[in-house]
């Protein structure tokens, strides 16, 4: 029996892979193997659309197209093409990985977390988007898609993991979405979907992670400074000392008298 539903597992992610070699989205980052365009495709796609991370990760890498010339780049520069992207956090760890990289090569596939802002996630998809390995990097998107569709657990797909990554992406964005999954037979793996058989879709979703209040919070307000910052160069402190202290604390911005400045130009 457990043979039968293995062999049934298998010919879904089959069929999974023959939609996405019709379907799959065309997208930058997919036309390299490349471990640092891995790095920062993933790295922006973290909490953002893919279709508002394409012109960014396409201008990002036109800047800086190796992790030496982004080790090389001024933080403040980096911070100020990273708006709109937002969580800026995120760009400051990516160049500290860039200087490690640039520094002392990559680390060995087991060590990728040791990269500043490298959790599990961005590790796996490293090892899949990149090296090939046959590893499912385990997002919010795949979780879903694992829970509903494989309640056994992923079944992997030998010597196809890169294939299989993407596709579980393109399928929990596009057929298998959170709010409204389209079990129709469009789906490449409506066939034999236990939650959609039992009506239990909904049921085995696993919960998204909570996010607090955008509006108000100081996320919006440090965002505020930031941006201010890259247009004009500097922006008086006292418009919200709370957020400008804590750009400061994170590295994020400097402090000139009583300005805050590009993060590196300040004293
Ligand atoms: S049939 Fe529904 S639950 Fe099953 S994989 Fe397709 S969209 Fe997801």
């Amino acid at each position: 029996m457990e043979g039968l539903e293995g062999d049934e597992d298998a010919t879904a992610v089959d069929r999974l892979l023959r939609w996405f070699a019709r379907e799959g989205a065309d997208l930058p980052w997919r036309r390299t193997r490349d471990r640092y365009a891995v790095l920062v495709a993933e790295t922006q796609l973290q909490s953002t659309q893919v279709a508002r991370v394409v012109p960014y990760y396409v201008a990002f890498m036109g800047r800086w197209p190796t992790p030496a010339d982004l080790a090389a780049a001024p933080l403040g520069e980096v911070l100020a093409r990273w708006q709109g992207l937002g969580f800026p956090r995120r760009a400051r760890n990516l160049q500290r990985a860039a200087a490690l990289v640039a520094e002392h090569g990559w680390p060995p596939a087991g060590r990728l977390t040791d990269l500043p802002g490298v959790g599990p996630y961005t590790a796996a998809a490293i090892r899949c988007f990149a090296d090939g390995e046959d590893v499912l990097p385990r997002d919010v998107n795949a979780d879903r898609v694992v829970a509903r569709r494989f309640p056994r657990g992923w079944p992997g797909a030998p010597g196809r993991g890169w294939e299989a990554g993407q596709a579980v992406m393109d399928l929990g964005r596009t057929w298998c979405t959170a709010r409204a999954p389209r079990c129709d037979s469009g789906c490449p793996m409506r066939e034999g979907c236990p939650a959609a058989a039992a009506g239990t879709v909904a049921a085995v979703t696993p919960p998204r992670r909570a996010q607090g209040r955008y509006a108000g919070s100081m996320r919006q307000r440090r965002g505020a400074l930031l941006r201010e910052l890259a247009t004009s160069g500097s922006v008086s402190a006292r418009r919200d000392a709370e957020a400008a202290d804590s750009l400061v604390a994170d590295g994020l911005a400097g402090r000139r008298g009583g300005r805050l400045v590009p993060a590196g130009a300040g004293r």
